[in-house]
């Protein structure tokens, strides 16, 4: 199928009209990847299906609501966006920045950003300002910027972002035929993913494209997890960055999704994280940054729990579940060096290729 990118692939369900120059990076279309192996590990009557949102064009799934917000951004005659970011917004609204030839500025917490996505961030020619404080304040700090000056804040605080991110539940269901899977796990770190997922699986239901809802699992790391605390997070720790956010700007609409879907909120230690970071790579070979893991991490805990023991699956006999991954473990790679093993490093000469592959002493002929 030839990719178009989210805005003209949903027009109907878009916020633009036919003199809108739409500025796109054929974002979305991502793939949905049967995860046989972990669903044999996790739980027998599970399915699970992997979205694997690292394959957009910069590597996460903001670009699904990057494509909106910058198309909108130009249309309302803004000359620079800003954002602040763990990441990959920055990328994102970066890229989507120098295709529409407009400036982009952005905030991150200094020293706790993955280097991918800062290399993304300089290379497409964003000013990046590194400032000494966490997520939670730079978002503080580009609002009330964005309030004064001209120049367009392109965070999940602005709806267009949402709109954009709702794709992500389009595809899904279209890819099922018309039903929602009976489940959908994703980390949330501000929220605007879960809150546009909802958003978009709502909207589809309404429009008689999906026969059903799915019942929304998001999961924060054990700290940063406001939501499930109920309070926020002063000084938010996490090894997986995207989600390091004390006091999500969607709290409230992830509650929504949360309590209308009959779902759960919940919370994953890091250690919980690198272990379903690993479990992915290496048992299904797909790579997802830190923060995408949570959702199988939570999915793991949920199922040790007995949560899925007495679902009733609504298509099949198998309870059907996708795990939004939602950057690309590229992203990333120290993370990776560090959790895994390490190379090593021989002579080069045969005898010592065979013994490090463990061929040394073959049976004798
Ligand atoms: C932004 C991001 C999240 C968190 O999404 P929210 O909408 O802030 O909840 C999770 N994972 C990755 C890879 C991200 O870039």
């Amino acid at each position: 199928m030839l990719r178009h990118g989210v805005i003209h692939r949903y027009r109907k369900f878009m916020p633009v009209s036919e003199a809108t120059r739409v500025i796109t990076l054929n974002e979305g279309s991502t793939p949905m990847v049967p995860a046989y192996n972990l669903s044999a590990l996790i739980h027998p009557r599970l399915e699970i299906w992997l979205k694997y949102e690292g394959l957009n064009p910069t590597g996460s799934f903001k670009d699904r609501g990057m494509t909106v917000a910058i198309t909108k951004a130009v249309e309302e005659g803004f000359q620079a966006v800003c954002c602040a970011s763990t990441g990959n917004t920055s990328a994102s609204a970066a890229a989507y920045a120098a295709r529409a030839g407009i400036k982009c500025a952005v905030l991150i917490p200094e020293g706790k950003i993955a280097l991918g996505k800062l290399s993304q961030a300089m290379i497409h020619g964003a000013r990046v300002i590194q400032i000494k404080g966490n997520f939670d304040d730079a978002l503080r700090l580009v609002r009330d910027v964005a309030e004064k000056y001209p120049i367009a804040l392109v965070n999940s605080v602005n709806p267009y972002r949402i709109e954009g991110q709702k794709s992500g539940a389009f595809e899904i269901v279209d890819d099922f035929q018309g039903v929602a899977p009976d489940f959908q796990a994703m980390p949330v770190g501000n929220a605007g993913n879960i809150t546009a997922y909802w958003k978009g699986y709502k909207e589809y239901k309404a429009a008689g494209m999906a026969e059903n809802l799915p019942r929304m699992l998001g999961f924060q790391a054990a700290g940063a997890a406001p939501i499930v605390l109920g309070h926020p997070v002063e000084n938010p720790q996490t090894f997986a960055t995207a989600i390091r956010i004390g006091n999500p700007a969607s709290w409230k609409s992830a509650e929504t999704a949360r309590d209308e879907s009959g779902g759960v909120i919940g919370m994953v230690t890091d250690h919980q994280i690198r272990e379903a970071y690993e479990l992915l790579a290496r048992s299904e070979g797909v790579f997802a940054e830190p923060a995408s893991a949570a959702s199988v991490a939570g999915v793991v805990k949920l199922a040790e729990s007995g949560f899925f023991d007495d679902v009733r699956p609504i298509a099949s006999d198998h309870i059907r579940l996708v795990c939004i991954l939602t950057g690309h473990g590229l992203k990333d790679p120290d993370s990776a060096i560090r959790v895994a093993e390490e190379p090593i490093t021989i002579e080069a000469r045969e005898e010592d290729v065979l013994d490090a592959i463990g061929l040394a002493e073959p049976a004798l002929a």
